[in-house]
């Protein structure tokens, strides 16, 4: 099953929550600038199980 991950780049403060509670936060977020900003970016969803930490977790609920 092919994930797809949405980040609100507009929502998310940077603050790499995502990161922090995905299992497999290494792997799979990783961040970049917008407009000067830092938003988090699911680069690689092949190793995403669906557990839904990131999203459920995530204090702006920008995924
Ligand atoms: S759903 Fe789970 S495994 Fe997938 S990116 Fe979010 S925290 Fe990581």
């Amino acid at each position: 099953m092919k994930v797809v991950i949405e980040v609100d780049e507009n929502r998310c403060i940077g603050k790499g929550k995502c990161y922090l509670v995905c299992p497999r936060g290494p792997k799979i977020w990783k961040f970049k600038s917008v407009d000067g900003k830092k938003v988090y970016y699911a680069s690689d969803t092949s190793y995403c199980f669906f557990c839904k930490n990131c999203a459920t977790r995530c204090p702006t609920n920008a995924i």
